[in-house]
């Protein structure tokens, strides 16, 4: 069959952007990757990798998701406690017995390295900021403000939350706060601490507010803080931020407070958590969006990353197996929309719950939301059964 796509331009060598490629390349399809960065430097936070993200990955190049499970950790224990260091419940991990796939937490710029490492060097282009784009029958033009161009048959927005891709296509305004301020970093991790044991994840709910423990694999933990705050301002400078995250956890067991105290002010980034309304359509022409450009969500189900690579495995199925682009895309946006709307729906919801206190969940609940867990961690590339929507409404 001949080819839907010849040349693809994607934005943003995230997660998204880099497994999009490799998918792409793998398929003969000359895919190159533009990013704002000057350079890959180690930043971002710690994240869960799940079964159904994992699967993609797999099927897009299994070596990646070998190489990623050596790297990270693979979480055998998760353990809730109070901000006062008592344990609510401890659960052994079922990822692996239920799914066939780890737990597996890992370091946002390991990740990011690991999948740049699977493309050829020369399709990856650092210093490349995204400007604007120019579409006819034939081709798209995409400008970038260094004043080169690049034509390209398809273009495809993985510029993350605040994309510029989805801000020229759609214009559909700024992320949505949350109401949850949140500060994280990637620090060494000492196994002598008394807050994270090997291959534990472990979640501290506070006021109001919750901290996520990672190991990281090869040395590093993380640490996220969450805060429901009405102010969604950014702190001036690294001190301020490094103050208000102390002063926010103020009343939380010493060991906290002692881990924000030893970490590097400059090393504590500080957002408000955003999302954004789903949308009914991804696709126009020849431009189209994915991962977070496509479907921000709230970080609460560590589902980002995950729903990235199934978008990055689904786009390059439907590029492969349709005979024209716009078949193509509107398979892509009927495979994709429904299935990360409910997520990040979800997801929001729950964010928003973390105004309110802990709830004990009743039988039904518990069911609901197994159910709902089955639904997500199932998703498999190998099965049709993948694409089937979800049923209901459920709390996660
Ligand atoms: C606190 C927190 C915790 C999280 N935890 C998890 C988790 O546990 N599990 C999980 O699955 N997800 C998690 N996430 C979400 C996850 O980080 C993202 O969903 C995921 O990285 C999305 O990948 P992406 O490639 O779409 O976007 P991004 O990772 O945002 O990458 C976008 C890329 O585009 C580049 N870019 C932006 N603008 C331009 C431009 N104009 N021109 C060129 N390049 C540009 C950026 O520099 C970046 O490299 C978390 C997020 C947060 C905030």
């Amino acid at each position: 069959m001949k080819k839907t796509v010849e040349k693809v331009a994607i934005i943003g060598a995230g997660p998204g952007g880099l497994a999009t490629a490799i998918a792409l390349r793998k398929q003969s399809i000359d895919a190159h990757v533009y990013e704002k960065a000057k350079e890959f430097r180690p930043v971002g936070g710690g994240l869960g990798l799940m079964s159904n993200g994992l699967r993609c990955l797999d099927a897009i190049e299994p070596e990646i998701a070998i190489t990623l499970k050596l790297a990270g950790c693979q979480v055998k224990r998760v353990t809730v406690n109070t901000s006062a260091g008592e344990t609510i419940r401890t659960t052994e991990s079922t990822m692996m017995a239920k799914y066939g796939q780890p737990f597996l937490t890992i370091w946002w710029w390991r990740l990011q390295q690991i999948l740049a490492s699977a493309l050829p060097p020369e399709v990856i282009h650092l210093n490349h900021s995204y400007i604007g784009f120019e579409q006819n029958e034939n081709t798209v033009i995409t400008h970038f403000d260094n004043e080169k161009t690049v034509d390209s048959d398809l273009l495809i927005g993985a510029d993350g939350v605040n994309s510029t891709v989805r801000q020229t296509l759609i214009d559909d305004g700024q992320p949505r706060y949350l109401g949850t301020m949140s500060w994280r970093t990637v620090i060494n991790y000492n196994k002598n601490n008394n807050l994270l044991p090997p291959n534990e994840v472990v979640v501290m709910r506070g006021e109001k507010s919750i901290l996520f423990l990672l190991n990281l694999g090869e040395g590093n933990m993380y640490w996220g803080a969450r805060k429901v705050l009405s102010d969604s301002s950014l702190s001036n400078t690294a001190t301020e931020v490094k103050s208000r995250v102390l002063k926010e956890f103020a009343d939380w067991i010493e060991p906290v407070r002692k881990l924000i105290e030893a970490t590097d002010a400059e090393r504590i980034l500080e957002r408000p958590i955003c999302d954004k309304p789903p949308l009914k359509q991804w696709s126009y022409g020849r431009v189209t969006l994915l991962g977070d450009a496509a479907h921000p969500m709230s970080p609460l189900a560590g589902q980002g990353a995950n729903t990235t690579f199934e978008d990055a495995y689904e786009l390059a199925e439907c590029l492969c197996n349709f005979s024209d682009l716009q078949t193509a895309l509107s398979a892509y946006d009927n495979r994709r929309i429904q299935r990360t709307a409910i997520i990040q729906t979800l997801t929001g919801e729950s964010e928003k719950g973390l105004d309110k206190p802990t709830q004990q969940t009743n039988q039904q609940s518990q069911q609901e939301r197994e159910e709902f867990q089955n639904w997500l961690y199932d998703y498999n590339p190998k099965s049709e059964s993948r694409l089937r929507p979800w049923k209901e409404k459920v709390v996660i």
